[in-house]
């Protein structure tokens, strides 16, 4: 059958690909450890699950409005403005099957064919090829581990064409956990100010900040930085909330409300009853955000320690998110158990095969020489992933 040259280029997600061949082989009966997904491996609190039955009760199974219920807009605009104290509109709100989805109606709204889009490397898999679907160009910047995963201002001035219309943020970062620090937001500002770009902001990972530090947004910076500002945040990581998709962007008035549009005619609102559920974890208590980050936390002051014994393996403390981005270039160029590893494509798939062990190869991220491990998952886990990891690279 046709299949279409937009289809034929897209390759699929290589954190879904892993992390579905982990389940495969668990489900063939081999004891595979999984360190490729990004997904909270506690189950979605109590009172929401609650609510869902309740919301299903009350009948609340029908279509809603397309860019979702006014209640949970209400409440994602009150929970922003209590933790962070920035202030928006119910309607520059436009909620979506997911973060992932809200981030596709952005590229949707704003992109025109060959528009170019600013993106921090190492980056999430789905950015550049949500770009491309949308007739853009992800335009990479590199960022160094020795530098924190910090851009360089001239690097990014550099980067803007004519064609550029947005600079992408990511911070917390997926994969690195890195944040951005303020001077690097306001650098970011300014050069969205001198050539009037749309910055799209991703905190996805706001609520998984560690050691005690806050989160700041760059909308935080100052009103002229927020009015050009899109926000895309959601409940999948913050509440374990991965399977119910629900996400949303934030956006001046009339972007927001061209995006409903195209949501109104791509996929309608997103499931009326996940939306009662976000509403519980937006609107009831909070403490089960902070000791689920409290979790995490322990999971990678142990996980880095450990992983930093294993020799020719370097790795930063992510300082949020749930991810360890280690540096194994040393480990390239070797042969094991009777393989050439070149890549780190390669190594990925020698740890699963061998070593029953999943991990996202850097190459998938824009950063050849790394892999990401996860850490949503339990010291037992890791423990064993770790003894695992030895083994199979034989050190
Ligand atoms: N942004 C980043 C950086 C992510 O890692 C994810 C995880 N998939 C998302 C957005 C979207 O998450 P979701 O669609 O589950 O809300
Ligand atoms: N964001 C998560 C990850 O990076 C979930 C999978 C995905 O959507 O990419 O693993």
């Amino acid at each position: 059958m046709k299949i279409s040259q937009r289809a034929d280029n897209i390759p699929p997600s290589a954190t879904v690909g892993m992390a579905t061949r982990a389940k495969q082989m668990s489900r063939q009966g081999l004891d595979v450890i999984s360190f490729a997904v990004g997904e909270p491996d506690f189950a979605t609190p109590e009172h929401i699950c609650q609510a869902a039955y309740q919301a299903m009760e009350a009948g609340h199974t029908k279509y809603t409005a397309a860019s979702g219920i006014p209640e949970l807009k209400e409440a994602v605009v009150a929970r922003l403005r209590a933790e962070v104290g920035l202030s928006y509109d119910a309607d520059q709100i436009c909620i979506s099957s997911g973060g992932k989805h809200a981030l596709t109606n952005i590229w949707q709204t704003l992109l025109d064919e060959g528009d170019e889009v600013i993106v921090f490397a190492p980056y999430w898999v789905s950015y550049p090829a949500q770009i491309q679907l949308s007739g853009g160009r992800a335009v990479t910047v590199m960022t160094d581990a020795s530098r924190g995963f910090q851009p360089d201002p001239a690097e990014v001035r550099s980067a803007v064409t004519p064609q550029t219309v947005a600079i992408l943020v990511n911070s917390p970062a997926n994969p690195t956990g890195a944040i951005f620090g303020q001077e690097t937001l306001q650098e970011i500002a300014a050069i969205a100010a001198e050539n009037d770009l749309t910055i799209i902001s991703d905190e996805i990972y706001r609520n998984l900040i560690f050691d005690g530090r806050q989160h700041l947004s760059i909308a935080m910076l100052d009103e002229e930085t927020k009015a050009r500002t899109i926000l895309v945040d959601g409940v999948s990581k913050s509440y374990a909330m991965t399977g119910w998709r629900i996400g949303w962007l934030i956006a001046p008035k009339d972007f927001a409300t061209k995006a409903g549009s195209i949501q109104s005619q791509e996929t309608h609102n997103p499931c009326s009853i996940a939306q009662y559920a976000a509403l519980a974890a937006l609107t009831g208590p909070q403490d089960c955000v902070a000791a689920m980050r409290d979790q995490y936390e322990q999971r990678r002051d142990f996980f880095v320690e450990a992983l930093r014994q294993l020799e020719g393996i370097e790795c930063n403390t992510p300082p949020a998110a749930f991810y360890l981005f280690p540096d194994i270039s040393a480990h390239l160029g070797r042969s094991l158990a009777g393989q050439q590893i070149d890549t780190s494509l390669q190594l990925a798939e020698y740890l699963l095969e061998q070593g029953l062990i999943s991990t996202v190869p850097g190459s998938a991220f824009g950063a050849e020489g790394f892999l990401r491990l996860s850490f949503a998952c339990s010291v037992e886990d890791i423990k064993r992933g770790l003894q695992r990891l030895k083994t199979a690279l034989e050190i």
